[in-house]
């Protein structure tokens, strides 16, 4: 039966178990819950690249910080269209659709993003979205647009995300996934390791996402990919045996979710990898980028997945909901707590005399 009243001393004790037995769970929870040779192929796609206002000190795509991404506006309805007749051609059965936003405005880009969610339904594809903070409102629309699947990270524990943002709060991140929640949309929300954080606050994060009612259905775990230019460009990778254990732990604590192998792929072997799976992963993503960071070649992907005799799971088909929208929300007030992160500011002023 599925527990969904974890402690954080009950997630403590996991995550210090010994590696092999830990796995021997994970990989018993698994078979539980999933079938036993499949992961599903997903295609992260970025529709707007960059210039976004938020100070998160991960990302390249900040405005504030100098990396040498290529910035890009809101691709046309065709390019998407293309992009997603490509992911699906080579194996992937969601398209995931992420915009550097700090929250969706109700414009006419918001309007031309819920016609490629209708268009990407109906090329057969399940589609998901990361566009920042939403609205009740516009998590409705996107339901009826066909929207299958919200991704919102919560990054890592409630405790370090300070350390990390200071532009939003934390609180900000469950209200989106909450009014995710009023609609029949999946909920997609995990997090980075690897940012500095300590193996409690993996754990705390993990609790969040367990106490939800109903849990994530997808749970995405990054390992930080380290981008020149950012508050976090020194940090350390982290190893194999770190991300094994995030896996593992998450799968057990979080049973029926797809737990998404997500950034950090780059820096691990195929055996690695293969571990991961075992130990309950049961999604990548494909394509050469993922949003900006790199990522293994499809081609590479395949060969692993036959040699382990793993099978790409098949796109479900999205109804189309039908929800009442407001006419008018009035105006949400998103936090923005603005305390100092010295490494964020450094990083700023360093972006500054820069470009000087
Ligand atoms: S993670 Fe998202 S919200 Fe944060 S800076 Fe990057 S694009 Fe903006």
């Amino acid at each position: 039966m599925q527990k969904t009243d974890w402690t954080k001393e009950e997630i403590y004790a996991l995550y210090e178990k010994p590696l092999l037995e830990l796995v021997y769970e994970a990989a018993t929870v698994h078979r539980e819950f999933h079938p036993k040779n499949e992961v599903q192929i997903s295609t992260l796609l970025s529709i707007k690249t960059g210039g976004c206002p938020e100070d998160c000190g991960y990302c390249p795509q900040a405005a504030r910080y100098h990396t040498d991404i290529e910035k890009n506006d809101l691709m046309t309805l065709h390019q998407v269209k293309a992009a997603a007749l490509r992911a699906k051609e080579s194996g992937s059965s969601r398209l995931c659709m992420g915009a550097a936003w700090r929250n969706v405005r109700d414009n006419e880009e918001f309007e031309q993003v819920l016609d490629m969610v209708s268009t990407v339904n109906e090329i057969g594809l399940e589609v998901c979205c990361t566009l920042g903070m939403l609205t009740e409102n516009q998590a409705k629309r996107l339901a009826n647009a066909g929207l299958y699947a919200y991704n919102h990270n919560i990054d890592t524990s409630e405790e370090y995300y300070k350390e990390v943002i200071s532009t939003r709060g934390y609180e900000d991140r469950l209200k989106t996934i909450d009014n995710v929640r009023k609609t029949g949309v999946t909920v997609c929300s995990g997090g980075i390791i690897g940012m500095g954080e300590s193996w409690k606050d993996r754990c705390d994060m993990l609790h969040t996402l367990s106490i939800l009612n109903p849990q994530p259905e997808s749970v995405p775990i990054n390992a930080l990919v380290p981008v020149e230019g950012t508050p976090l460009e020194e940090q350390q990778v982290v190893s194999s045996w770190e991300m094994i254990r995030m896996v593992a732990v998450t799968r057990i604590v979080l049973p029926k979710s797809v737990v998404r192998l997500s950034a950090g792929r780059t820096s691990m072997n195929q055996e690695t990898q293969a571990f991961c799976y075992m130990a309950g992963a049961s999604s990548i993503f494909a394509g050469d980028k993922l949003l900006t960071t790199p990522n293994p070649d499809i081609k590479d992907d395949l060969s692993m997945f036959k040699e382990l005799g793993i099978e790409p799971k098949q796109a479900y088909k999205k109804q189309k909901e039908n929800h009442e929208v407001e006419g008018k929300e009035g105006k949400i007030k998103w936090s923005r707590p603005g305390h100092k992160i010295e490494r964020n500011v450094r990083a700023q002023e360093k972006a500054k005399k820069e470009k000087v």
